[in-house]
């Protein structure tokens, strides 16, 4: 019989597109593949995604899972829709049970793990069950052991058996209030650890050498699952889309453009905008900047001028060597293009794995949640710079001349682009017959069949 899985992606793009990536991996590996998507999407960019996606990869299946929509105006969209989709779980059964051949498998988001205590209980399910892992290794190190832990601001370290150690001011804030709604969410989608087969992540083995083999190491201080580095995952756009990169890029010459995004919901102020704007005037490098002042991109209705303010906008207009753009971009295809020579970024994990695959040097702005952690991976691999007193977003204004400082360094600094590129090769590596990534998927598939 056939080997059918199916994934639970959770909202917004940075947990839609690794499972997507994923779900692509799994088909060109001949099994029948069902995405449950969980709908209405928070942002217009998954749903375009969704329906590209499904429109290039016909023999993939779509079913839709209406969640039940939480309502409340203060929080954080995205968060919310992580709330409805694991209270929704007893919508799942039936769905999961209609499909045919059964499914042998589900693969699900972190955010959404804690549906698995619900659907293990359900007893006409026989499924085995993974998490998909949307951070880094060493993030998923630290978050694994939350609901054992009691993280104490007050100290500088914190050591867990076996664990490379952390800093704790790169420690999300958010997790040291154990009454915080954040914290209590994660801690209960982590107890499903240890009810799954394995943890599915987006990373590779020589990126993340001591956090990958500690976590399968047997010692850490509570039983994991298996990790399962096969990142970087792959890109499935360009079988999908015709390009969309902007003219003005490919004209460029080589490695002399800085791609400016910080991911897809991350929405700045408009004196830090202000700051970045002139920060990267002054350092005279061309950029393409991808601009984003709400979170949720249905609601982007500040015009360029307002958040620039004019002399700014007519300064970047004037020169040739600047762009900005407001839209949905394929990031992958610029960070592709040949005239791109560095990357400015939140360090969101997707796109610190999108640099890595391709030797891309990075600025990292760690800016909330996972990121300092990812990028503490980015600076320790050589991937990239990071200039930590930044602090969180919000923590204070970064000025123009640290900025300008940083880009210029990102751009001409010689070491840090080889050992950049050396981290792209290291990652061809990992993909190729027998590389570290290939190996173990190629593990997982076998798994999966030997179910059926
Ligand atoms: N992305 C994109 N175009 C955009 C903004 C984001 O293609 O204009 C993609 C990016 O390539 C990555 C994902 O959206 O795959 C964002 O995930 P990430 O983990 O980097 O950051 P998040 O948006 O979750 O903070």
């Amino acid at each position: 019989m056939e080997t059918h899985v199916a994934l639970l992606p959770s909202a917004g793009m940075g947990h839609l597109m690794p499972s997507l990536r994923f779900a692509a991996m799994l088909a060109s590996h001949n099994c029948k593949v069902t995405i449950l998507t969980a709908q209405p999407t928070v942002s217009a960019a998954e749903s375009n995604h969704l329906n590209s996606f499904f429109s290039a990869h016909p023999h993939i299946q779509r079913l839709d899972f209406h969640v039940i929509p939480l309502r409340s105006s203060n929080d954080d969209p995205f968060f919310l829709q992580f709330e409805a989709i694991v209270l929704s779980v007893h919508l799942l059964p039936p769905l999961l049970t209609s499909l045919s051949p059964p499914v042998s498998a589900l693969f699900l988001d972190t955010a959404a793990a804690a549906c698995v205590d619900h659907l293990a209980d359900e007893t006409s399910l026989s499924i085995s069950y993974y998490i998909l892992n949307t951070t880094s290794a060493r993030f998923f190190s630290l978050i694994s052991h939350l609901p054992h832990l009691t993280l104490e601001g007050s100290c500088k370290n914190l050591q867990l058996p076996s664990l490379p150690s952390f800093s704790v001011s790169n420690i999300p804030p958010p997790l040291f209030n154990p009454e915080n709604l954040f914290t209590t969410r994660l801690i209960s989608n982590l107890r499903a650890v240890s009810k799954v087969k394995g943890v599915v992540s987006n990373t590779f083995h020589r990126f993340e050498p001591e956090t990958i083999e500690a976590l399968n190491s047997g010692r850490t201080m509570i039983t994991l699952p298996q990790f399962l580095p096969i990142g970087p995952f792959k890109y499935y756009e360009s079988v999908c889309e015709n390009t969309s990169l902007p003219k003005w890029l490919v004209e460029q010459p080589a490695k002399s453009v800085v791609y400016v995004s910080f991911g897809s919901r991350t929405a700045m102020s408009k004196d830090q905008i202000k700051e970045l704007g002139e920060g990267m005037l002054k350092s005279k490098q061309r950029f393409l900047w991808v601009l984003k002042s709400v979170k949720v991109d249905r609601v982007e209705e500040t015009g360029l001028e307002e958040l620039l303010g004019s002399s700014l906008l007519e300064r970047i207009k004037g020169k040739t060597h600047g762009m900005v753009v407001r839209e949905w971009v394929k990031q992958e295809e610029i960070l592709s293009h040949p005239a791109i020579g560095g990357f400015f970024s939140h360090c969101g994990w997707n796109s610190v794995m999108e640099a890595a695959q391709r030797g891309v040097p990075m600025l990292a702005w760690a800016l909330h949640g996972d990121q300092r952690f990812n990028a503490e991976v980015v600076e320790k691999a050589g991937l990239g710079l990071w200039p930590k007193h930044w602090g969180w977003l919000g923590e204070r204004l970064v000025k123009s001349e640290e900025i300008e400082e940083k880009i210029t360094q990102l751009m001409e600094d010689h070491k840090l682009r080889s050992m950049a590129q050396k981290v792209g090769e290291e990652a061809t590596e990992a993909w190729e017959i027998g590389g570290t990534s290939e190996k173990v998927l190629g593990q997982i598939i076998e798994t999966l069949k030997l179910k059926v």
